[in-house]
């Protein structure tokens, strides 16, 4: 885990049974007796995750309808400060904190999640983006929830679900950074078998009260999109070519490791100045970013005094 994730400690049930007293029927004893949740059932996930945005973030009524996939916190939070070191990377050291910086959520979901943290740890504003209405309107009711959120996060309907970029950058907008955790299987099958397989590495023997599809199922357009992890990317990294000078880091979480050396090829093709790809990890699982962009050392210095002079703080 990232050394700025609030997430580092065990949590702490007590405070988080006082900041949302709907956790307390869900909390439950390990056998060496120390308090915890099922995690199998993602009634009591959704709860401890609201109470954790509650009192670790100050964000109030972090709710959105059941079948949406809810966002586990902490692996959310560490690609926001892998972004955070990339800015500071080219800045002095110092992360460019506040307004200023401008950031560009790519289905941002109906958690809303990356702006959330986002915001609270930095100051960014965000423009988040999504194809489904509903989950859309479910991000609107969260930041209409909070009144610090208003100014700070816009959100864009994608009308078109075959384009990424293009139909939501207005002409003439700048984004210090795009973020994106695309939806990565091929089709609705491959993503059962996904969830299934995930219901069997937890060691559920399945039956009635808990189907896989009903534990792990996301909403589809969570879960799958035509081409897959790599299909989105590729058409991102399409895009993003197109709108090279608009964006000073475009990026992207991407689930299979096997799909960096094809995205990176296709990166070099397309011109991309600066390719990094960054490791995260939380607990058992890794995962990793990619991160390219098309402007040279000289455009980016431009930028960078253009935008960010004053929004830096050392760390
Ligand atoms: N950012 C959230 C949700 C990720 S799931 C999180 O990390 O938890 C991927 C999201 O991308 C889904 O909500 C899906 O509706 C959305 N999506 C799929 N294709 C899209 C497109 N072309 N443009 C914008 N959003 C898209």
């Amino acid at each position: 885990m990232h050394p700025r994730n609030r997430h580092q400690d065990r949590y702490e049930f007590t405070r988080l049974t006082r900041e949302l007293p709907a956790l307390k029927p869900f909390v439950v004893r390990t056998p060496d007796g120390q308090p915890s949740i099922d995690f199998g059932d993602p009634t009591a996930v959704r709860m401890l995750n609201r109470a954790l945005m509650q009192s670790q973030y100050g964000i109030a009524g972090w709710q959105f309808p059941a079948g949406y996939l809810c966002p586990p916190i902490p692996g959310r939070a560490d690609y926001l400060h892998g972004l955070a070191d990339l800015l500071a990377q080219d800045n002095g050291g110092a992360i460019p904190r506040g307004g200023a910086i401008c950031a560009l959520d790519i289905g941002t979901g109906a958690s809303c999640i990356y702006p959330l943290l986002g915001h609270v740890d930095y100051g960014w504003r965000f423009v988040g983006t999504e194809i489904d209405s509903a989950a859309l309107a479910s991000a609107a009711a969260i930041i209409a929830a909070n009144s610090g959120l208003r100014a700070a996060v816009e959100l864009r309907l994608q009308p078109d679900p075959t384009l990424i970029l293009k139909g939501v950058v207005q002409p003439g907008e700048r984004f210090d950074l795009t973020l994106c955790n695309p939806p990565f299987h091929a089709s609705a099958a491959e993503a059962a078998q996904g969830s299934a397989r995930k219901w069997q590495n937890l060691g559920r023997s399945g039956g009635p009260r808990s189907r896989p599809a009903r534990n792990f199922g996301g909403h589809a357009h969570e879960l799958w999109c035509r081409g897959g992890e790599l299909g989105f990317v590729g058409q991102m990294i399409k895009e993003s070519a197109e709108l090279a000078s608009s964006v000073y880091w475009f990026s992207s979480l991407i689930a299979n490791g096997a799909h960096l050396a094809p995205l990176k090829q296709q990166l070099q093709k397309a011109g991309a100045q600066q390719v990094q790809s960054v490791a995260m990890a939380q607990g058992q699982k890794q995962s990793r970013f990619l991160a390219w962009t098309f402007l040279d050392a000289g455009q980016r210095a431009a930028w960078r005094q253009q935008r960010w002079t004053g929004a830096g703080e050392q760390t």
